[in-house]
């Protein structure tokens, strides 16, 4: 393609809400042959919330919620955000909770009016010795569900199983078939526990899932489906993207996540929108082949 075409491709793309930040990026992405994709926020709406909480031993919804919504009050992540909104919501103004700590990957513990408190994936609590074994049966239901299942445990002992659901995005599902009618091939890698991941690639038409990746291990991944050379893009929102997304061929990032994301970038979408990803290829392949 000549440097006149490139410029009127960028151009082009640019109206469509689609930014390829890097001149070279356009001429690549139509050589790519996987896309790999982040779950949460990029397939799905990021924004999930609470549809189950069953608590265990003497814990109720009412003594339950006001303890974990104060911890998960001091965390960042999406699942963090549904808990403490529905929290705040059913019972007020929440306690203070202090020494708050995130183990990326697992979940969070903090200590709450003298209770110690931990919540996270089955195998933050399976690390600490927490048996989840009475519930595990019912997680696995909500998981196949397409459900993220999570335990809380208070002072060393299983308190409850909680359930959230993120679902996709409306357009997800259309943008999947049309990259898979171009050509491409589509994976998904997620820190989700893998019957929730298979359940929702499966809703999204989705080839490949890598789960339970923890945040560090998201560039590995990437390097495993690239095992037979493939040429491959990443898209993602998030601060855990930020290395896939450099370390992709192209990486390309959702204009609604975050700056970090956005700055690791090749491709940047204005909108969540995912066929932005289509509009971005469409447009590769036919500014390289001078198309009009
Ligand atoms: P992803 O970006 O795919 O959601 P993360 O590494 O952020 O992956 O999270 C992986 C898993 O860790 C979550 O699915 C959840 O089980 C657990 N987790 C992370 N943060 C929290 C939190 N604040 N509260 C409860 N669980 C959490
Ligand atoms: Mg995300």
């Amino acid at each position: 393609a000549t440097p006149t075409s490139i410029m009127v491709g960028t151009g082009r793309a640019a109206e469509m809400g689609v930014l390829f930040r890097k001149g070279d990026a356009l001429q690549a992405l139509q050589g790519v042959e996987v896309i790999a994709f982040d779950k949460t926020g990029t397939l799905t709406r990021g924004h999930p919330e609470l549809t189950n909480l069953i608590p265990a031993g003497d814990w109720t919804r009412a003594t339950l919620l006001p303890l974990i919504g104060a911890v998960e009050d001091q965390s960042e992540h999406p699942i963090a955000r549904a808990i403490a909104e529905t929290a705040r919501t059913e019972t007020g103004a929440l306690p203070t909770a202090t020494g708050f700590r995130a183990q990326a990957g697992f979940g969070v513990r903090a200590t709450v009016n003298g209770h110690e408190i931990m919540i996270g994936a089955d195998r933050m609590m399976t690390r600490q010795k927490i048996d989840i074994a009475p519930l595990t049966d019912q997680a696995r239901e909500f998981a196949n569900a397409g459900k993220t299942p999570l335990y809380a445990a208070i002072d060393g002992e299983i308190a409850a199983l909680i359930a959230v659901s993120d679902p996709l995005k409306p357009t997800t599902r259309q943008t999947i078939a049309t990259l898979h009618d171009m050509g491409l091939k589509t994976a998904m890698i997620t820190g989700d526990n893998t019957a929730t991941a298979r359940a929702i690639a499966a809703e999204a038409g989705i080839d490949h899932v890598e789960a339970e990746v923890l945040p560090r291990g998201k560039v590995k991944a990437l390097e495993n489906l690239r095992a037979n050379g493939a040429r491959l893009a990443f898209v993602g929102d998030g601060i855990n993207d930020a290395p896939a997304l450099a370390a992709a061929d192209i990486g390309i990032a959702i204009g609604t996540g975050t700056d970090v994301a956005i700055e690791s970038a090749d491709v940047v979408l204005m909108s969540g929108d995912l066929r932005g990803v289509v509009n971005a290829l469409d447009i590769s392949r036919r500014t390289m082949r001078n198309i009009r």
